[in-house]
């Protein structure tokens, strides 16, 4: 576990790109998992919140209760009095920081509070949504420069652009915050003679998997904005490139368009979101669970100490790999110790993992459950054969039921504490509620139970979920909500379960 708070503090603005959680910067993820504090507001895809450590902690500074922003002035004072405790502040902000962010403003006043910070540049939406949907900012034959316009101003009302040297000079026009003043620009730029069927496209929410292209020309663009009903946040981008029709690519990848909410442990969510995002789906980790593994356990000890009198080592899920080898690292107790032993896991993911520490499972089940392992086990282990199954403390009963009466003596150990997740950053109404995301995705019955347990108002029949195996289909459909199970209980056939979904 981090110290918490070392060192003086220093500020971190940094840029979290413009939604999509890969487009942070490495440095800006490092920041992230290394930060005591993390400021945020709500142009921040919440996936990237979840690249913070456990330990760390988050303040909201956008958009409060009655949906007034907090004013500029007082997330400063946040910063200082942040920065006064020590440790590393993360004040994160879409796109760059520095492009119509107000990083400016948080930076000079930081220096007059004499305040160390560093900045760490973002990828600017201006030129990375235009990318997602499929438009150049420059082509050698179509701009030979690009324009970031502000189309608000401080205090909410219409800046003066300067619409003729904008048309005079021939570039690429990328607005910014112009949801509700596309057509003025329109009219500006016709007012400054620009040609009428100048190509023009409003862009909303890019990177994400709601993205929108909603293509025109400066005279109709206006009108086509309202049809379509563009919500922030949105870019305007007027020129050539914006007729630009050979470069989509992002709808063309099998899940695109499609939004996950994984709900694993955070130790476990990252091969299975880097598949989906593979496949072109956006990703929203949620972990509704948190496993505890149990540190002083005495009778993991007594069995370790007697392992020479069991035959079989039994593991359940690759969690229980990993925690008891750390166990077996952390007691200095040589491997060479469970070289009489043969083992059994449940499924791929698992025998997965004990390869790696370097030993090959003499036992897998042909469907990977606990009933098709216990069976299993049941034909294959010996008369005088004792089992060590070292899992968590909630264990399925059916499995210990059948060996049980198979006659077969077990020691079912406790390894981990399996806890609920609040999803800090999920709203879970927003995203079944109103239909943001399209799945759930639940690898266990307890993640089941963790959502539920976060969200207990969500009205469950809104949500689809995509399950691991029969238990988790139970525990979900219990729940009342619509449920799909993989054909075999690992990460590949969920992956594929939602790619056959598409395809219908
Ligand atoms: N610093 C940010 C811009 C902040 S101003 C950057 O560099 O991107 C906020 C404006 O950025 C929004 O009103 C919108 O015009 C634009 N914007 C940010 N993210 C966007 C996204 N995902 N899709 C479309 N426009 C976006």
């Amino acid at each position: 576990m981090k110290q918490r708070r070392q060192g003086k503090g220093v500020v971190y603005l940094v840029g979290a790109g413009p939604s999509d959680a890969e487009l942070i910067t490495v440095k800006g993820k490092r920041l992230m998992e290394e930060a005591d504090v993390i400021v945020y507001d709500r142009l921040v895809g919440s996936s990237i919140l979840s690249y913070g450590n456990n330990e760390a902690e988050y303040i909201d500074v956008g958009k409060r209760a009655g949906f007034h922003p907090i004013p500029q002035e007082e997330i400063n004072k946040i910063l200082a009095a942040e920065a006064e405790k020590g440790g590393k502040i993360v004040r994160l902000k879409g796109g760059d920081p520095l492009v119509f962010g107000r990083g400016a403003e948080e930076a000079e006043y930081l220096n007059a509070q004499g305040i160390a910070f560093e900045i760490v540049p973002g990828i600017t939406s201006a030129v990375s949504v235009p990318a997602y949907l499929g438009i150049p900012v420059t082509h050698r034959d179509m701009a030979s420069s690009f324009h970031v316009v502000t189309a608000h101003k401080k205090d909410g009302s219409f800046p003066d652009i300067s619409y003729d040297a904008l048309v005079k000079g021939g570039g690429t026009l990328v607005f910014l915050m112009g949801v509700h003043t596309v057509k003025d620009v329109a009219e500006g730029l016709l007012k400054s003679n620009m040609p009428p069927e100048t190509p023009a496209a409003v862009l909303e929410r890019g990177t994400t998997a709601r993205q929108r292209k909603i293509k025109g020309t400066i005279a109709d663009i206006a009108r086509k904005a309202l049809e379509e009903k563009i919500q922030s946040p949105a870019i305007i981008l007027v020129g050539q490139v914006a007729g630009e029709e050979q470069m989509e690519w992002y709808d063309k990848r099998p899940l695109a368009g499609k939004k996950f909410v994984v709900t694993r442990p955070r130790e476990q969510k990252d091969k299975l979101s880097a598949l989906l995002r593979e496949k072109g789906a956006e990703v929203l980790e949620a972990p509704t669970i948190r496993i505890v593994p149990i540190e002083e356990n005495p009778a993991l000890d007594e069995a370790l100490e007697k392992i020479a009198d069991y035959s079989w080592l039994v593991f359940t899920s690759p969690t229980g790999v990993r925690i008891f080898r750390d166990y077996l690292k952390k007691h200095s107790i040589d491997n060479r110790k469970l070289s009489h032993l043969k083992f059994a896991v449940i499924g791929q993911g698992t025998a997965e993992k004990m390869r790696e520490w370097g030993f090959s499972p003499d036992l897998m089940p042909e469907v990977y459950d606990s009933r098709h392992l216990a069976e299993e086990l049941a034909l294959q282990v010996g008369k005088n054969e004792k089992i060590l199954l070292p899992r968590a403390r909630m264990g399925s009963r059916e499995l210990t039921e059948i060996l049980e009466r198979a006659g077969i003596q077990t020691a079912d150990i406790p390894l981990y504490d399996t806890c609920y997740e609040s999803l800090p950053f999920v709203d879970p109404e927003k995203e079944f509620g109103e239909g943001i995301s399209d799945y759930a995705v639940f690898t266990s019955s307890s993640t089941v139970r963790g959502f539920v347990h976060a969200a207990p108002d969500l009205d469950f029949g809104r949500v689809t979920a995509l399950c691991i195996g029969e238990k988790t289909e139970e525990e979900a459909r219990k729940a009342g909500m619509v449920t799909y199970t993989a054909r075999r209980a690992d990460i590949e056939s969920l992956v594929l379960l939602a790619e056959e979904m598409e395809k219908q």
